[in-house]
């Protein structure tokens, strides 16, 4: 679709979605669409969904903003859930993942009390405003928009000697996805975090983790450290965090919240009572018994994937609901993302060999089996491509 006034810096599929139910999707003739993207690891609880829809709702029709200038116990609910999920203290709430990251980055600076400096891994992805940006190492998505953010070393992914190399008197923290989304879904090995916490206890720095797209259930477990048994100082979560309306959030120990006064930082938007409505009910539909049923879907897939036993893909990899499938050098990713759309099926790509599979968690078997149907046709259509891989 051309327009004449609407920006150009997306790369959209040609197909518009105007109703969606559940796990499926409609176009504007009405043709239906499994969805196993979820606007980008947003809508996990599935689109319409009754008891956040009714939850938005009476708060649509009580009172839509006020700022923070004013007392919220919405805010404070909402925190107070998220203290009990994570294991640290504090919230702070904003509109977005970049406006998280860009939060815990000052938070960051505040504590180290004149030391800024942070280390980051390469093919992360952080956001697109500058801090976030600086912090994010893809060289492809800062060209251009240089000087950046000084105080940002990329190093390796999944390496702890890498970090060690890279410290040094001025270092402040650590900041890392616990499994790289927008880099290709990859997954460190079982002790990196681990690792990570052990040694910037040894500095005396803070371990920041960025669960804007792994947090809220999707790997199996509410945030993904708890995978490894540890808690950083600070998390970052944002998309799917109110099932499709905007709001991110930074939690953290009481030790950093200590160091920031009234006035340090805010935001008229952020935490604003529609959305923290609906975060409130996402937090409370998240529970045990879902993160279970998450982590044997995501194995049921993954395991499945693997019977297809198809030779065009190099690697299938994640951790519940949140799927990488890696195809061999050849193919693009893009392109297979544009024929399963064209058959029914919505997925995404991360990076230019890999499929992106985020599921919603209410998929049943039943889904599994009509995607697996639907992608082994699409793949076995895919013409052969002759290389060493
Ligand atoms: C998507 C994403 C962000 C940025 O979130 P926006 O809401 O698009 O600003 C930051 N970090 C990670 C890990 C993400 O996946």
């Amino acid at each position: 679709m051309n327009s004449t006034a609407l920006l150009n810096n997306y790369n959209r599929f040609p197909v518009e979605f105007v109703k969606g139910d559940g796990v499926y999707l409609y176009d504007i003739e009405g043709k239906e669409y499994l969805d196993f993207l979820c606007g980008i690891a947003v809508t996990g609880l599935g689109h319409n969904h009754p008891a956040i829809k009714a939850a938005v709702t009476e708060q649509i029709n009580k009172i839509w903003h006020t700022s923070n200038l004013f007392e919220s116990s919405l805010q404070i609910k909402l925190a107070e859930k998220l203290s009990a999920k994570s294991g640290l203290d504090y919230s702070f709430f904003c509109n977005s993942g970049t406006e998280a990251v860009e939060a815990a980055i000052k938070f960051a600076r505040k504590f180290g009390k004149g030391k800024f400096h942070i280390i980051t891994a390469l093919n992360g992805f952080h956001g697109r405003t500058y801090g976030s940006l600086s912090a994010t190492g893809q060289l492809k998505l800062q060209e251009g928009f240089a000087p950046l953010l000084p105080g940002f070393t990329h190093v390796p992914y999944n390496d702890i000697k890498e970090i060690e190399k890279a410290y040094n008197e001025n270092t402040i923290a650590v900041m890392i996805e616990p499994i790289q989304g927008e880099g290709g879904i990859n997954v460190p090995h079982e002790n990196y975090l681990k690792e990570i916490r052990d040694f910037c206890n040894s500095k005396n720095i803070l371990m920041i983790l960025d669960e804007v797209q792994c947090g809220l259930g999707r790997t199996g477990k509410f945030f993904a450290y708890q995978h490894a048994g540890i808690i950083p100082d600070i998390v970052t979560i944002a998309k799917g965090l109110a099932n499709g309306l905007p709001i991110g959030a930074v939690i953290c120990s009481k030790e950093i919240s200590d160091q920031i006064k009234p006035g340090n930082h805010g935001s008229t938007f952020g935490g604003n009572p529609i959305a923290v409505s609906a975060a409130i009910k996402v937090v409370n539909l998240i529970d045990e018994k879902l993160l279970k049923e998450i982590g044997s879907l995501g194995s049921t897939l993954v395991n499945s994937l693997h019977s297809l036993h198809l030779n065009k893909i190099k690697d299938i990899r994640g951790k519940g609901l949140m799927i990488g499938i890696e195809f061999i050098e050849g193919y693009q990713a893009k392109n297979i993302a544009g024929k399963l759309i064209e058959e029914g099926v919505v997925v995404g790509t991360s990076g230019d060999t890999v499929l992106r599979i985020l599921p919603p968690f209410i998929i049943s078997e039943k889904e599994i089996v009509k995607f697996l149907s639907i992608f082994r046709k699409v793949v076995e259509s895919l013409p052969e491509i002759n290389n060493k891989n």
